[in-house]
């Protein structure tokens, strides 16, 4: 039997949902029994290069034009997409700067924040004026599923990619939003 190829993707975010997806350790094993793993941190593939995917997996908020692309490049490749993560389902973290003036934000970031490796200048890339507003996934494409949590934990996505490989709509369990 054919098995549905899973494919994921970062936008902005701190990539710590595909961390948490590695997390789901040896169950691996029962998981590419049932999926065919194409582009995912397990794979090293950066991203998925065909289409069929049956199960596309976004982490992370739409932050600028690149993001926009990958999701909509994603959301044509895949049958059920997934938003992975608070990023993805409401703007999480990246959207905090939504409350300040785009040039606020990069003057904090580059110019007033000691870490900043860029010499006290605002970077002269035109990327940068794209990021009028972080938006969540749904902003922007079709969801069909949304597994919140920052992040989400490796049952919870073990569980998600599970039922979903084998052609089943996973069900929160309770009022407290668990899905396990
Ligand atoms: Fe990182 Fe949390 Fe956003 Fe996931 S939801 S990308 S863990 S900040």
């Amino acid at each position: 039997m054919t098995k549905p190829k899973v494919a994921s993707d970062w936008l902005a975010g701190c990539a710590g949902c595909h961390m948490s997806l590695l997390d789901i350790d040896e169950r691996i094993v029962t998981l590419v029994q049932v999926a065919d793993l194409r582009a995912t941190p397990i794979t090293d593939l950066k991203e998925p290069d065909e289409t069929g995917v049956a199960v596309g997996i976004l982490e992370g908020a739409v932050n600028n034009s690149a993001n926009e692309e990958v999701a909509h490049r994603m959301r044509s490749r895949c049958s059920i997409l997934v938003a992975l993560g608070d990023c993805a389902v409401f703007g999480g973290v990246p959207a905090m700067r939504n409350f300040f003036p785009l040039e606020e934000a990069l003057r904090r970031a580059y110019i007033e924040t000691e870490s900043t490796d860029e010499n006290g200048k605002i970077p002269d890339n035109p990327e940068l004026a794209t990021m009028t507003r972080a938006r969540s996934l749904q902003e922007v494409v079709p969801v069909d599923i949304f597994v919140p949590g920052c992040p989400p934990s490796a049952d919870a996505i073990f569980y998600v990619l599970s039922e979903l490989a084998q052609g089943r709509k996973p069900v929160l369990k309770d009022e407290k939003l668990s899905w396990i």
